[in-house]
C-alpha cells in the first residue's frame, strides 16, 4: 500500500524509507517471509503547541475577526505556498508553547525508547505472558525514520513486526495477531510520557 506524507516525499524516495519498506515487504537482507507476519506502519506525531500557518488550501479561516490576549488574528485567511517563509511559523509567537516544544524535541529519542518498552510491556500482559519470558515467545522489531515538519515538529515514521522467538524466519505464537499489536501500539504511544525538571 502506497502511503504518501508530504513533509516526508523526498523521504519516501531516499535510501531510510526503503529500509523501513524492507522491514515490511522484506528485500535488503530481511526474508521475505515477513510478509507474513503481523506488521505495522505507525506514524507518531507530537502534539501541537499552538497553531502555526500552513500550506496549501487556505491557512486557518474563521468566520468572526477573533485575536488573542497580544492582539493578533486566531485565523488566517491567506493560501500560503509551500516556500513561504510563515509556514510552520505560529499565528502568535507570545501564545504559542515554546518551551514545551523545546522540551519535547529534546526528549523525542528518549520518548521513542519508552514507546518501544511500552509497546512490548503491553502485548506481554495482554497476552498473560512475564517480560523475561516475552523473548520465549516472540520478538519485537522497531525500524524508525524521523523527519523533522515544516514547523520543526518532529514526526516519526515507523514500522513494528513480530516475529517468532528466533526472528523474521520464525512465525510468532497463534495469539500474535495484527489486532493485539495495535493495541498494543496506541496503548504505549497514548501513555508514553517523561517527566523533566520543567514539566508542570
Ligand atoms: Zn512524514
Ligand atoms: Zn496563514
Ligand atoms: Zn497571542
Amino acid at each position: 500500500r502506497a502511503t504518501v506524507c508530504a513533509p516526508c516525499s523526498r523521504l519516501h524516495a531516499g535510501d531510510t524509507f526503503h529500509l523501513v519498506r524492507a522491514g515490511l515487504l522484506g528485500g535488503k537482507s530481511v526474508p521475505a517471509t515477513v510478509r507474513d507476519r503481523p506488521r505495522l506502519f505507525v506514524t507518531l506525531t507530537a502534539p501541537s503547541f499552538g497553531p502555526v500557518h500552513g500550506a496549501g488550501a487556505r491557512c486557518r479561516p474563521r468566520r468572526d475577526r477573533a485575536r488573542c490576549e497580544h492582539g493578533r488574528l486566531l485565523g488566517c485567511g491567506a493560501v500560503h505556498d509551500t516556500n513561504d517563509a510563515v509556514v510552520g511559523q505560529p499565528l502568535c509567537a507570545d501564545c504559542y508553547d515554546y518551551p514545551a516544544h523545546v522540551l519535547w524535541h529534546a526528549h523525542a529519542g528518549k520518548l521513542w525508547d519508552r514507546f518501544v518498552i511500552g509497546v512490548r510491556r503491553q502485548l506481554a500482559s495482554a497476552v498473560g505472558v512475564t517480560q523475561s519470558r516475552f523473548p520465549d515467545h516472540a520478538r519485537l522489531s522497531f525500524a524508525r525514520v524521523a523527519e523533522y515538519q515544516k514547523r520543526a515538529a518532529v514526526h516519526v515514521h515507523a514500522v513494528v513486526r513480530l516475529d517468532g522467538p528466533n526472528g523474521p524466519t520464525n512465525e510468532p505464537p497463534n495469539w500474535g495477531t495484527a489486532d493485539r499489536l495495535i493495541d498494543a501500539v496506541r496503548a504505549s504511544a497514548h501513555r508514553v510520557a517523561i517527566r523533566t525538571a520543567y514539566s508542570p
